[in-house]
């Protein structure tokens, strides 16, 4: 039972990711978080990664149950966590959840990731929100990882954050014991992507592959790169004002220029 959200029933939890219903990070961690409360998951059925914040707005989506009874939508991790807030479930989850993603979500990874767009529309439904990220490749460790994810969220449950909020967790590829240090971070940042990979299809016309993204350029120390780096658990909140504001006075007195030459 939740001792924060202050009354007796189990705590329920909207659990989605972007790798799609099948991958083993979902049910790893859906394993996890079932000791924690009522656990629904409604994820992409093909993997969404990279999707970022998409919405399907061209055509209707279906919803699918698996035989492990979790919910699959032909469309993005957004689409997922928007149908489920927005009509699908007859109640308020305490806690969207998103994850355990296969790779890191550091920096500017958090742009394109539909692993955190994901919990992100939960946030923006006021719901707190956490997205979940193990920083490798391999699913060497996805069940340690899992372990880690669900004490966060039971971590919440003892001791409340202020909400809404959305937390960006990158794990360490580290067996459960090792990952005993939890650091709150900030984003750190990365160098430019690799460039485009060209390739030539059967038909010899030219197709093109996305690059691998940069290498970190700011993992100074208080960054997710610094943190995971040191075999730490990264847990960066994040906010979705992109507004700069140190450009803020520039800008208006750039375009206050511009109505002059007018
Ligand atoms: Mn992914």
């Amino acid at each position: 039972m939740s001792k924060i959200l202050g009354y007796n029933r189990q705590m329920r939890i909207l659990l989605s990711n972007d790798d799609g219903y099948l991958a083993p990070g979902l049910a790893a961690l859906h394993h996890e978080l079932t000791r924690l409360g009522d656990v629904a998951v409604i994820a992409p059925e093909q993997n969404c990664s990279g999707a970022s914040n998409s919405l399907t707005l061209t055509r209707p989506l279906s919803v699918f149950e698996a035989p492990s009874g979790f919910r699959y939508v032909n469309g993005t991790p957004t689409d997922c966590v928007h149908i489920a807030l927005t009509g699908m479930l007859d109640y308020r989850p305490d806690v969207v959840v998103s994850g355990v993603n296969n790779g890191q979500n550091m920096g500017e990874d958090t742009l394109y990731s539909g692993t955190v767009a994901a919990a992100t529309e939960g946030f923006l439904f006021g719901v707190p929100s956490f997205a979940f990220s193990l920083a490798n490749k391999d699913w060497e460790h996805i069940g340690d990882a899992a372990r880690v994810a669900a004490d966060i969220v039971e971590h919440y449950l003892a001791h409340s954050l202020p909400a809404p909020f959305l937390l960006n967790v990158n794990i360490p590829n580290r067996p459960y014991e090792a990952l005993r240090n939890w650091r709150a971070t900030r984003l750190g940042k990365r160098h430019p992507s690799q460039p485009v990979i060209r390739q030539e299809n059967p038909r010899g016309e030219p197709i093109y592959w996305i690059g691998a993204s940069g290498d970190a350029r700011d993992a100074s120390e208080g960054t997710d790169f610094h943190a995971v780096a040191n075999g730490d658990v990264s847990i960066t909140p994040l906010q979705l004002d992109l507004t700069d504001p140190a450009q803020l006075e520039s800008v208006r007195n750039w375009t206050a220029r511009l109505e002059q030459c007018r």
